[in-house]
């Protein structure tokens, strides 16, 4: 029988599991402690847990699936990005940001994504297989682990990886309550962003669960036919029916939602374009977040220039929408979503099986 990932398990499936093994309640929290409070990695670390049990567990599960098949650190030494092959040989791909108060963590939720936007390295790679919540955990646990060794801690976490979160919905909100468990991570709600490219029954699924989660839309454009060229998902989601969704969410939570837009040269950055989103999202509780393309392969295309950037963030505060300008981090290292396994050979030897 092939070993599960213990991080798949939530603490009553784990007490289950360990219940079958005839222990007593109280293995849970031993067994939950050591690896959400003191990440470790090898059940030889669970000192305080019976060599037996630790054999019978260790023939069970695994508690770290992640390989690191390639890592790469920025010339600043700032970001890095790590390439994680998984026991099925596919990889994904997982970036750490580091900032002068906090260090933020860029996760993946797929393999590949099926919403094809145009210009992401993620999207031109097809869809290969959703992650499961424990394979979302792994990537957060690796680094949590990492920075520890440093006596530093993670406090962001950005589901802004590989994949689409809300097509990997019951995935995703499971790590995120694995995350939030005081019993365990205890992550703060309102350390965590969540980015779609506008999933709208989703976007109303998880108005519903009335997290502190912070969510982020994709819009890259207030024309719908633009719109449904670069993000063929705005097809079945028009802005027409998204703005109302993303409205009724502030509504309902009063928390503000983000939009993220990034820059293509002489496509979506015109002062026209800065004015139609403006009254796009007049009057909502929002604040956007704008940041140059990046090139991929198959969309050569360039990133706004500076100075059109900064014109275009003028024209938003002017008409009084919250906006920030991101720096594009570890462009050299192909830090971009899906940018670093889209160049590797093993997740396009799959998708040329599988197509
Ligand atoms: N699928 C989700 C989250 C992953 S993509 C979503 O689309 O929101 C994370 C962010 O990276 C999205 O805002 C996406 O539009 C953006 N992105 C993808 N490719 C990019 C590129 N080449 N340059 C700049 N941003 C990109
Ligand atoms: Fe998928 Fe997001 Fe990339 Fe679009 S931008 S293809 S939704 S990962």
């Amino acid at each position: 029988m092939a070993k599960r990932l213990i991080y798949d398990l939530d603490f009553e499936s784990l007490a289950a599991a360990l219940a079958e093994l005839d222990q007593p309640a109280f293995r849970t929290q031993q067994l939950w402690e050591g690896l959400y409070t003191h990440y470790f990695a090898d059940f030889a670390q669970f000192s305080n847990i019976p060599k037996d049990l630790r054999d019978s567990l260790s023939a069970q599960f695994i508690i770290d699936p992640l390989r690191v098949q390639k890592s790469l650190l920025s010339q600043d030494g700032l970001t890095e990005k790590v390439l994680f092959a998984l026991p099925d040989n596919l990889s994904i791909e997982t970036v750490l940001m580091r900032y002068e108060r906090r260090n933020s963590l860029c996760i993946s939720t797929q393999i590949g994504c099926p919403m094809g936007c145009v210009f992401c390295a993620t999207g031109q790679m097809g869809f290969i297989r959703n992650l499961s919540s424990g394979e979302i955990l792994a990537q957060i646990l690796h680094f949590m682990r990492k920075l520890k060794a440093e006596d530093q801690n993670l406090t962001n976490i950005v589901y802004m990886g590989m994949g689409e979160p809300f097509l990997n919905y019951e995935a995703t909100m499971n790590s995120l309550r694995r995350l939030m468990d005081p019993r365990g991570l205890n992550f703060g709600a309102r350390r965590i962003t969540i980015s779609t490219v506008g999933i709208i029954p989703k976007i109303e699924q998880f108005t519903e669960e009335n997290l502190q989660v912070n969510l982020a839309v994709s819009l890259h454009t207030a024309d719908d036919s633009l719109r449904s060229q670069l993000v063929p998902a705005n097809r079945m989601f028009p802005l027409s029916k998204l703005i109302p969704a993303c409205k009724a969410y502030t509504e309902k939570t009063h928390r503000r939602i983000s939009f993220e837009y990034a820059l293509i040269d002489g496509v979506n950055d015109s002062h026209e374009a800065a004015l139609a989103l403006s009254s796009l999202l007049k009057g909502m509780l929002c604040h956007v977040n704008l940041i140059a393309l990046n090139p991929s392969k198959k969309y050569p295309l360039q990133g706004s220039p500076k100075a059109k950037i900064h014109a275009f963030s003028a024209t938003l505060e002017e008409h009084g929408i919250p906006v920030t300008i991101r720096l594009r981090r570890g462009v050299e290292i192909q830090a971009g979503c899906g940018q670093l396994a889209s160049a590797e050979k093993t997740n396009d030897n799959k998708i040329n099986t599988l197509q």
